[in-house]
């Protein structure tokens, strides 16, 4: 429906494509890194490659799910009774004792649960005489009762983790229970993030005249990494096609993907461009997406390396927001994920979003929380210029406001959750 729309900016005349189409792009030209072996401890959010089976079984014996006596159920068949404890048993301790009719075992959380009983009677309903020598056990205790069974959590043989599991603290947990040191992922990428442009400046050193400090440096940096990518900080290069190109090509030997901002489009000192169509020998896509912000992308693999690149635009809201539609997704493909995209919702206007109408997806950026109503309301985050980076850092999810006059207050808005936390109404959110 937008294609062949030409675009407006910059006498660029490649034609404006839909946002599928770009990410057709982009998702087509990357794909799922080779499965290495990783120790637990670095394996948090990669993707599991293979299927894993549990070798043995969790608990690995029967144990004890409370501090109690250990006994014989039929003992207590006929309500309170009187045991003889034989011993006690501690978590971690092999007990030598067996309980016989009769008797009972003192037994701690956790601890193996001696030969011949065959339940659990929780201290709190018991008390104990002559010094602790006999307990008194009130009322009947059910045969299994406080046991946890060899292989109740998991059975020896089981598949605990499925491939393509994004692996989580709890699936650390299960494989460590069940003895791994290690399981095979997709490793995440390592991304390298350039910012270039001659008006950029470090931070700690003074602003001169027409000079802005780097935003989207440290912004897409802080992407990676709260996305589960390796970051790589390969500094601000100045526009000079020299350093850009050397600033790529070192990039290559060490990085898995990089990530540029600015001096993607026609400018006089757009260096990007004429470095990047010379080291993807003329493959870089370049194309102007029917979305705001964030029209202008470019996406290519460099030759030799292979090394895929994503090259923003300078605006700092536009190489968010082409981070979120393009640059996230693919490189979830790359580790491995199934699900590449921040997950969308109806949400209900609380204000009206207006935008005009320009044959382009407008993603505003709002911020999103559940009403007491269980409804999710959704208002305006702030300027929604592409320069206006408040408003970005003010909201937790996009509107997506499909080319019209936008929402009037009260409508059903489409947003693409960016941040669940923070998503539940004031005083909701099952904290104290
Ligand atoms: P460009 O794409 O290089 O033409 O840049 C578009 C706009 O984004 C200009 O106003 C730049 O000054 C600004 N810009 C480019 N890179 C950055 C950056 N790293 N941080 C903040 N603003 C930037
Ligand atoms: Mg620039």
């Amino acid at each position: 429906m937008l294609r062949g729309a030409t675009c407006q900016g910059r006498g660029c005349g490649a034609p404006v494509i839909p946002l599928a189409d770009a990410r057709l792009v982009v998702l087509s030209g990357v794909s799922p890194a080779r499965p290495v072996e990783c120790a637990l401890r670095d394996a948090l959010g990669c993707v599991a490659a293979r299927r894993v089976i549990a070798a043995g079984c969790v608990p690995p014996f029967a144990n004890s799910q409370m501090d109690g006596y250990a006994l014989r159920a039929a003992d207590t068949a006929g309500g309170d009774v009187r045991l003889q404890v034989v011993g006690s048993v501690m978590a971690g301790l092999v007990g030598e004792m067996a309980v016989g009719a009769g008797e009972a075992v003192r037994i701690m959380t956790g601890a193996p649960l001696p030969a011949g009983a065959d339940a659990v009677c929780m201290v709190e309903r018991t008390s104990t005489e002559d010094a602790g020598s006999v307990v008194l056990v009130h009322g009947p205790v059910a045969p299994g009762e406080y046991v946890r069974r060899a292989g109740e959590d998991i059975e020896a043989g089981q598949v605990v983790i499925e491939e393509g599991t994004v692996l989580g603290p709890p699936h650390l947990g299960v494989l460590a229970s069940l003895g791994e040191v290690g399981v095979l992922v997709h490793p995440r990428p390592r991304v390298g993030v350039l910012s270039t442009g001659d008006e950029l400046t470090l931070p700690g050193r003074p602003l001169g005249p027409g000079a802005i400090r780097d935003a989207n440096r440290p912004a897409l940096l802080g992407e990676m990494r709260a996305s589960g990518f390796g970051a790589e900080d390969l500094g601000i290069v100045a526009d000079d096609e020299e350093s850009v190109a050397e600033a790529l090509v070192a990039a290559a030997t060490r990085c898995d993907a990089v990530v540029t901002s600015g001096g993607v489009s026609v400018g006089d000192r757009d260096y990007v461009r004429v470095v990047l169509d010379k080291l993807t020998g003329g493959q870089m896509r370049w194309m102007q997406v029917a979305i705001k912000p964030a029209k202008p992308l470019a996406f290519g693999v460099l030759a030799g390396s292979g090394t895929p690149v994503f090259a923003l635009p300078g605006n700092p809201v536009s190489s968010l927001v082409s981070f979120e539609l393009f640059v996230r997704p693919a490189l979830r493909k790359m580790a491995g994920h199934r699900q590449l995209d921040r997950p969308t919702f109806d949400g209900l206007a609380d204000e009206d979003l207006r935008r005009v109408a320009d044959g382009r997806l407008h993603l505003a950026r709002v911020v999103a929380a559940f009403g007491a109503d269980g409804r999710l309301h959704v208002r305006s985050s702030g300027g929604q210029a592409s320069h206006q980076l408040r408003a970005m850092a003010a909201a937790n999810a996009l509107a997506l406001l499909p080319d019209g006059e936008g929402v009037r207050r009260g409508d059903r808005v489409r947003v693409m959750l960016l941040d669940a936390d923070g998503l539940a109404p004031a005083g909701k959110g099952g904290g104290a």
